[in-house]
């Protein structure tokens, strides 16, 4: 399988989400439709904490089905939000939803080691697949993944809503504008303070690795969007005391450094033991700096010298970065698009994470395959 790391094809595709947010919904209003079906698997923090309560600011999307191994709890979600019992999957049930013509998107919100069984089940069903990030254990499983849905003939994206929110993509609108000058220098560092020692996500089976996969693919991610570069080589260095109940099986901090074609450096930090949030480009005219960078609300944005500008963007494309990302994917399948962060931009991340990882053990720098 062949990649396309392409970088006026990601450019354009950053774009594709400013225009989106620029057109708003005036032009889209005029093709009303029926609102694709959206059926959420796994209803834990993510899915049913922050992605059910989104569909009343969608537009192009409704919650149709549930995915749940705790049927007492789904029956509960469902009457909550109006989704009729029936509607109502097991993991033992799941294939059946092929039969249910009120899905047409699956939305995968399980644990890492389940979206590429998850991602591609659905596709088998006849179904569209949206997959939170991280995207799967290994490159290995996300070419799979891919190659499921391209077979079925169905669009699979990546829950990648930072495309979606306003205050990042205004940061990319004003790099690529020249505000601050030449870019030579992005850091970002991403982190916060991990509790449970028996959580899935400190579980290397069930999370593929630690902070990077979880909360440092932020970091990575922003480096890709916000330089429009692909990075052509890496070099890392973890710091984890084995010693912490924590981190038995997977990294604490995770530190690493992106060469860019450009000459631009990226310097990302990944932490599961310290609240950090941030995103900095330093051109050679200025700044941009986002802290939060990529939370689910609450963003700040300065661009000049240092802190004495802030920034208030235009709206993105939709009420808010997660109704924007459910109807980005349903208008894609409507007009037959590409969603701007489809299984490949997943996949991208997943090959550099496994070249940090190869880095630290090694103990030096990877050059990346084009
Ligand atoms: P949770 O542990 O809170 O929820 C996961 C859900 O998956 C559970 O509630 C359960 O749902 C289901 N599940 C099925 N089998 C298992 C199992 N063996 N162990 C644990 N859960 C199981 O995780 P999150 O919701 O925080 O994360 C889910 C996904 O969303 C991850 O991929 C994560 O990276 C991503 N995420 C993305 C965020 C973003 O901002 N884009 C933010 C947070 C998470 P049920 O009881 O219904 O079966």
């Amino acid at each position: 399988m062949t990649v396309d790391l392409d970088r006026r094809g990601f450019v354009l595709a950053a774009g594709g989400a400013i225009a989106a947010s620029a057109m708003g919904s005036s032009a889209l209003a005029q093709t009303p439709a029926r609102k694709l079906g959206y059926a959420i698997v796994g209803l834990g923090g993510y899915g049913l904490g922050q992605i059910i309560p989104q569909f009343k600011n969608c537009e192009h999307s409704r919650l149709v089905a549930l995915v749940s191994g705790d049927p007492a709890k789904a029956k509960r979600v469902a009457a909550q939000y109006g989704v009729p019992e029936k509607n109502i999957y097991s993991y033992e049930s799941y294939d059946s939803i092929r039969d249910n013509p009120d899905i047409d998107i699956v939305y995968v919100c399980l644990p890492v080691s389940m979206h590429a069984e998850y991602t591609i089940r659905a596709a088998k069903a006849g179904k569209h697949v949206m997959c939170e990030k991280p995207m799967a254990l290994s490159s290995k499983e996300c070419e799979a993944m891919i190659a499921a849905c391209r077979q079925a003939g169905k669009k699979l994206m990546i829950g990648y809503r930072c495309h979606f929110e306003p205050y990042n993509l205004e940061a990319i609108r004003r790099a690529r504008a020249g505000e601050i000058g030449k870019l030579r220098y992005f850091r970002s560092e991403h982190g916060y303070t991990a509790g449970d020692p028996t959580a899935w996500r400190l579980k290397k089976a069930m999370s593929g690795g630690g902070s990077i996969m979880d909360i440092g693919i932020y970091a990575l991610q922003a480096a890709r969007y916000m330089t429009g570069e692909e990075p052509v080589a890496v070099y890392a260095k973890e710091t984890t005391d084995r010693n912490d109940p924590r981190f038995r099986e997977v990294e604490d901090m995770i530190e690493f450094q992106l060469e860019f074609p450009s000459g631009v450096i990226g310097s990302c930090m990944s932490m599961y033991s310290a609240n950090r949030n941030q995103i900095l480009l330093m051109g050679d005219k200025g700044r941009i700096e986002l802290e939060p960078a990529t939370n689910y609300t609450g963003q700040r944005m300065w661009v000049g010298k240092g802190r004495e500008n802030e920034i208030t963007p235009p709206p993105g494309p939709g009420k808010n970065q997660f109704a924007g990302q459910l109807d980005h994917l349903s208008q894609c399948i409507r007009e037959n698009r590409e969603p701007i962060v489809a299984g490949e931009e997943g996949l991208r991340d997943i090959r550099i994470i496994e070249a940090v990882y190869q880095s630290a053990r090694e103990k030096r720098r990877i050059v990346l395959k084009a």
